[in-house]
């Protein structure tokens, strides 16, 4: 048994990873500030006795005893990370920077939840764990993307200069249950206007793309991440390598709803990257792991735990 810290443990992501972790038997200690988290994601994991929640922002110093630390603490959807931009930088660095401390502190191995979002807008498609991205350092999505950024940079000097135990993954567009209603993702917008006969909103053209994993993919990638052999660091990009435009998408949400939706356009949204796919031939090799969810089934899923909080 392992104990093991999850920052952003009620978030979307977090969640599903704390429930993975407390059925493994794990100790788990899920920290969340609950600005983007909620309760109601964790709230079956209440009753577990290898569980616990913490009410934590992790810009300040948390000291803990643990094996292992996965960091994912941090807004991830645009209208959050934007409300407060500056908290969303701290949130990133601070956070790296504690989280690498009491991980230094206590021999933990540390899993930083990086993103896509380090490539940017990228020149290089499909995006390699080479490539160094593409990023305006002073747009609107700056603070999530450099402090992701500096995060990366912090957990490679700790690397080099205090020997911590290091693993970096880069998540790619991802989906599922748990997902915040009122987040802006396009997933969970698409659905929740089909589920509801609103318009569907596409923003721009609609031609870009966007490459959606679902969420127990990713989750078990992160998990083979971690416990993955020692001198493999990473950055490893995870995420599923199916590509699709959002009109593309939209479509399959109407259909899949059988909703009688229409869509409409709206302007594209300030560095919205265009296009956006993994290669993860790394993940692959190094982790033997693939996606296997397709979108269809995934959908299937997540329009199924919408449905029961929109109707
Ligand atoms: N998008 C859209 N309609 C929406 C929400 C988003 O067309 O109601 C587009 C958005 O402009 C972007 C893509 O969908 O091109 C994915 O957006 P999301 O915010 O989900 O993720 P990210 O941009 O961070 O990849």
């Amino acid at each position: 048994m392992k104990r093991i810290l999850v920052t952003g443990g009620a978030g979307f992501i977090g969640s599903h990873l704390c429930e993975r972790l407390v059925k493994n038997k794990d100790e788990v200690i899920c920290a969340d500030n609950l600005f983007t988290g909620t309760k109601r994601n964790i709230l079956h994991l209440m009753d577990y006795k290898n569980f616990e929640f913490l009410r934590y922002d992790i810009t300040k110093e948390l000291y803990v005893e643990v094996d292992q630390i996965y960091n994912l603490a941090c807004p991830a959807s645009p209208i959050h990370y934007q409300y407060d931009p500056i908290q969303t930088t701290k949130t990133s660095v601070m956070g790296a920077i504690n989280m690498l401390g009491l991980a230094k502190r206590v021999h933990a191995r540390i899993l930083q939840a990086s993103t896509s979002e380090v490539y940017g807008d990228p020149r290089v498609h499909p995006q390699t764990e080479d490539y160094w991205g593409n990023v305006n350092p002073i747009g609107i999505r700056s603070c999530y993307d450099e402090g992701k950024r500096v995060a990366e940079t912090l957990f490679f000097d700790y690397y080099r200069q205090h020997h911590v135990d290091i693993k970096v993954i880069r998540i790619f567009n991802t989906y599922g249950s748990h997902m915040n209603m009122n987040d802006g993702r396009v997933v969970s917008n698409f659905i929740v206007q089909a589920l509801k006969g609103q318009d569907i909103t596409i923003y721009g053209d609609g031609k870009q793309t966007r490459s959606f994993c679902y969420v127990d993919d990713l989750v078990d990638g992160m998990y083979r991440m971690m416990n993955s052999r020692e001198d493999f660091t990473g950055p490893v990009n995870l995420g599923n390598p199916e590509e699709f435009t959002m009109l593309g998408l939209a479509q399959e949400v109407i259909d899949l709803t059988e909703s009688d939706s229409r869509m409409i356009y709206k302007p594209l949204p300030q560095d919205d990257p265009i296009r956006r796919k993994p290669d993860i031939k790394l993940a692959q090799e190094e982790l033997d792991w693939y996606p296997e969810i397709s979108l269809e089934d995934g959908l299937k899923k997540t329009i199924a735990y919408f449905k029961e909080l929109v109707v």
